[in-house]
């Protein structure tokens, strides 16, 4: 499949290169530039919106800004392609990094806000500067010369095509590589990035600035391919166009920013050419009515869900032939075809004939599943950690207030190293808030916390998961869309020390370092008993499962201390039985853990050691048997759990 795919992609590009060969026409020709240059900013704009799944309306202004850099330095300096695009791509990724610094606070419609705001004042400032930009009259640029040799329109267009490849393999590659998997994980699960020592923030902003460089570089060609800038280009209606390009397209896929950018550049054309839109609505009712009846045929696709798509096309097409001009229709109609499709195509275009062909959507991989023998070397992925029976953590007086509630209230806890330590308490108590303050979620609001020699208090999650503390999550917080295997991918992202340049080229560096995660991972989804399921998405594994994937993914941080909060949960007998031994082997690692559990026969057969919340307070500690047997224990279980804890 992989093969043919790139068979074809190869085939794809050769038919591009020759077009303005086979077709002499010089506005097909720029018809197809002005696509090409699109799809360059879709690429980065897909990995804001597609992989970290956060909204930018600040393209266009990036955009603009790569278009200004190389207007202006063609203007002043009479500067060579070569200094333009780079100058081009670097000013605008300095202008994507302002762009995310306000991503470290807000998300979802503030963060659209936000860059809206950006894109509007870039506009303005292209305006208002007019000492630079020559303002509102705009720039005239010549087509550039290379090698001494001034570029015409097919040989400017060729110029589009190398850069459109070579931003195609970076995004690619970058995708498939650890960033790409930090980037998705961030949309996946924001907190479990965290506590995988992958930085939400600075992942945020990397992808930001990746994203804007690709955008400067798309806005430098498009100056050379206009010949002329002038700042109202780079608007709101842009922005939109660039964002719808990418949903209609469909995210996370180079085919479907291609497909969007040529849905963008021609449809308004199509809108204009009536005999052309009826072609092409009875093309599209045909096409949708055979998907309709072959999806209903395999059961994928109910009457219901299909009865409207289907009639909808149809109706357009017939409606098509009624019309004798566009023009009173043409917004009405783009409008109800991108209705249309972000309604019924979440997945875009690409992702629903996917679904229709049944391939697989886990975004492809660097991370391999091994085929053959890889047992040598990396035996369970996991290493031994020793040391002496001392204490590895140490919290005093931990506080923690929620406004008037004190969820945590003077806690001391005392974590020996090699040991299982149990936290239990009632519902409310505050266990899950103790391992989130541990952890860095929260920051308490009183007292100490000394991990090996080092506190932790103040320090973030994704720093203190780098120092050694791991965890799990009470409700499961698995990266839904990535396979098993690249979840645990994303716990070994400490193992990565490559940077953009590395993954672009694929140096020997990042091939290393991949292929032996990727075995590590693989050892690590072994040892909990995953291996078969490595290719599976997490959101399509049985709970039981997700929740030891979710304990592989902790490993692969290679943790001192791992923290699993209420492992047990919703697992059944023989789940909790496999749980149960492999809670063992990880101590047999050395690796200390805390254990919230509600499974009291989990709790008294692991645990060396239980200290017991009530209400925020350590009411009791000591051997699993003397605190089941502490009256003020079971005093505060009374009531419905008091009978598990007897029993
Ligand atoms: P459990 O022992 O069941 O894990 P938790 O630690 O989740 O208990 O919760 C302890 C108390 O703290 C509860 O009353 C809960 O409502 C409260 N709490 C936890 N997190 C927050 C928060 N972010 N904001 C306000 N209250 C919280
Ligand atoms: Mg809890």
């Amino acid at each position: 499949m992989n093969r043919h795919f790139l068979a074809l992609s190869v085939a794809g590009f050769i038919a591009l290169v020759l077009f303005p060969v086979a077709l002499h026409n010089p506005y097909y020709v720029h018809l197809v530039e002005t696509i090409m240059i699109y799809a360059i900013v879709l690429f980065g704009l897909d990995i804001v919106v597609g992989y970290t799944g956060q909204v930018s309306l600040g393209h266009a202004g990036l955009f603009g800004i790569g278009a200004y850099t190389a207007g202006v330095l063609v203007l002043k300096l009479g500067a060579p392609l070569w200094i333009t695009l780079p100058s081009a791509v670097a000013v605008t990724a300095v202008f994507g990094a302002v762009l995310a610094l306000p991503a470290l606070r807000v998300t979802g419609p503030y963060l659209a806000m936000v860059t809206l705001a950006f894109g509007t004042i870039i506009q303005i400032l292209i305006n208002e500067m007019s000492f630079l930009t020559e303002g509102p009259l705009g720039i005239k640029i010549a087509k550039p010369a290379l090698f001494g040799t001034q570029l015409g329109e097919r040989g400017f267009y060729w110029v589009v095509c190398v850069m459109l490849a070579l931003s195609l393999i970076m995004v690619h590659r970058v995708s498939r590589s650890h960033l790409g998997r930090a980037f998705e994980a961030l949309r996946g699960s924001p907190v479990a990035s965290d506590c995988m020592g992958v930085s939400v923030y600075r992942y945020k902003v990397y992808a930001f600035v990746i994203s804007a460089g690709l955008a400067g570089l798309a806005g430098a060609l498009y100056a050379y391919s206009e010949q002329y800038i002038s700042p109202n280009t780079y608007n709101f209606e842009l922005t939109v166009l660039f964002l719808l390009a990418v949903i209609m397209g469909g995210r996370k896929t180079r085919s479907g920013a291609m497909l969007g950018a040529t849905i963008v550049v021609l449809l308004p054309k199509l809108l204009d050419d009536i005999v052309l839109f009826r072609w092409v609505a009875v093309v599209m009712a045909v096409a949708v009515t055979v998907g309709a009846l072959v999806g209903m045929r395999r059961g994928k696709v109910s009457l219901k869900t299909a009865a409207i798509p289907v009639v909808g096309t149809i109706a357009l097409a017939l409606i098509s032939f009624r019309l004798q001009t566009m023009t009173d229709w043409r917004l009405s109609i783009f409008g109800v075809i991108t209705l249309f499709v972000v309604y019924y195509l979440q997945d875009g275009i690409v992702g629903f004939v996917r679904g229709a062909l049944n391939l697989s959507t886990a975004q492809a991989d660097d991370a391999k599943i091994p085929s053959g023998d890889v047992s040598s070397g990396v035996p369970d992925g996991l290493s031994t950690v020793r040391g002496q029976a001392e204490d590895l953590l140490l919290a005093r007086g931990v506080l923690m207030q929620f406004g008037g509630l004190k969820a945590l209230n003077n806690v001391d806890l005392r974590v020996k190293r090699g040991t299982i330590h149990g936290l239990i308490g009632p519902n409310g108590s505050g266990k899950s808030t103790m391992m989130n303050v541990l952890t860095g979620i929260y920051t308490p609001t009183n007292g100490s916390i000394v991990f090996g020699d080092v506190s932790l208090v103040g320090r973030t999650a994704s720093d203190i998961a780098l120092s050694g503390v791991a965890r799990t999550f009470q409700n499961v917080q698995l990266f839904g869309e990535m396979t098993a295997l690249q979840n645990v991918m994303v716990g070994l992202h400490h193992t990565f020390s490559s940077n953009l340049l590395h993954v672009a080229l694929h140096l020997p560096k990042y091939l290393r370092e991949s292929r032996a995660a990727s075995a590590r991972a693989f050892a690590l989804l072994r040892f909990v008993g995953l291996e078969a399921l490595a290719g599976e998405e997490a959101q399509n594994l049985p709970y039981g499962k997700q929740r030891l994937l979710e304990i592989a993914r902790a490993l692969a941080l290679d943790p001192q201390l791992l923290l699993l909060d209420e492992p047990a949960a919703g697992l059944t007998a023989p789940d909790i039985k496999e749980l149960i031994s492999i809670i063992r082997k990880i101590r047999e690692h050395g690796v200390t853990l805390i254990l919230i559990e509600h499974h009291m026969d989990v709790v008294m057969g692991l645990c060396d050691t239980v200290s017991v919340l009530d209400f925020g307070q350590k009411i009791a500690e000591g051997k699993p048997a003397e605190v089941q047997a502490d009256p003020k224990v079971v005093e505060a279980y009374l009531g419905g759990e008091a009978v598990a804890l007897v029993a």
